[in-house]
């Protein structure tokens, strides 16, 4: 279940990063809930993508993933709605802001945990039937779409708040770099623990962080202030509030009344059996499934 409101952000301007977590339903159907998230522009999570299966398997999570991969397909949708986006993401070069077509990593460090913040938030909800449990889940993005899109309005600067705060955080820093122009574009910058080069045309410095993370560091912001450039016109146009607000823009709407709905005849005449549920042995479980390569605390009590 992908809400269209998110399918239309996270190809546009989302950070195509996408974490997924599983979780255990405990409803009488069990089985567990998929959950895919991502992060916007101002480091806020943002719903993509959710699937119920009947276990965490190696089959349910390829059918959740398959779902998942529709990049090409969705950006020729973009194409025929927002023709002005696609050719702005186009000129920027899919290079640059698909993490698929990515030679390098290039974002900000994530783990999983925004996505089992994603499950926490629905953990009042695991005993719910899964029609109710949909509901909930498409009611929650609903008002999270909203306050999103009126938070990204109330935002007066020209980048994301996160974004505006990293620059901020930089300023001293940058005010301490030594710039020795090397060419037109290209300059030395020393910052008095390292030296580095900064390419403007290419939007690179050789200690990587600009290319990595698509925001100006000290050295980049330093060299804009010798040549009198905008600092933020450093940063990539993702991160401006533009963009933010786009991420949101399309609300959710609610689901009609069932006499409204314009059911396709293959799906109307496909039977759908009641899963055929194996009780394994032991008690159910409680708690969320650790990602790869996490270790559980284990609590103890003292005498
Ligand atoms: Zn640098």
């Amino acid at each position: 279940m992908a809400i269209g409101a998110s399918i239309e952000g996270v190809n546009s301007v989302i950070r195509p990063v996408i974490c997924i977590d599983a979780t255990h339903l405990k409803a009488r159907t069990i089985g567990v809930l998929l959950v895919a998230v991502c992060k916007d522009r101002n480091e806020m999570i943002y719903p993509l993508a959710f699937g119920f299966a009947n276990s965490e398997c190696t089959e349910s999570w390829t059918w959740f993933l398959k779902k998942l991969q529709e990049f090409d397909r969705v950006m020729s949708e973009l194409k025929e709605t927002y023709c002005k986006v696609y050719d702005e993401l186009l000129a920027v070069g899919v290079k640059k802001f698909s993490r698929l077509h990515s030679p390098r990593k290039r974002y900000f460090s994530m783990t999983t945990n925004i996505a089992e913040l994603m499950n926490s938030c629905l953990l009042a909800v695991q005993k719910l039937p899964i029609t109710a449990m949909a509901e909930f889940i498409r009611d929650l993005l609903q008002r999270w779409f909203y306050n999103s899109w009126i938070n990204a309005r109330e935002m007066s600067t020209y980048l994301t708040t996160f974004a505006d705060e990293h620059i901020k955080d930089r300023t001293e820093t940058a005010y301490r770099c030594e710039i020795h122009p090397i060419h037109f574009n290209t300059f030395k910058v020393d910052d008095k623990w390292k030296e580095t080069t900064v390419d403007l045309e290419e939007r690179s410095c050789s200690c990587r962080q600009w290319d990595l993370y698509e925001l100006p560091y000290s050295h980049a912001m330093a060299v804009a202030r010798f040549k009198g450039v905008s600092i933020n016109a450093l940063a990539f146009d993702l991160y401006t509030i533009g963009f933010l607000k786009h991420a949101y823009e399309m609300g959710v709407n609610p689901v009609p009344d069932p006499e409204f709905w314009d059911i396709p005849d293959a799906i109307r005449n496909r039977i759908v059996l009641p899963w055929k549920k194996k009780i394994l042995p032991g008690r159910p479980k409680k708690l969320r499934i650790p990602s790869a390569g996490e270790k559980r605390k284990l609590q103890s009590c003292s005498k």
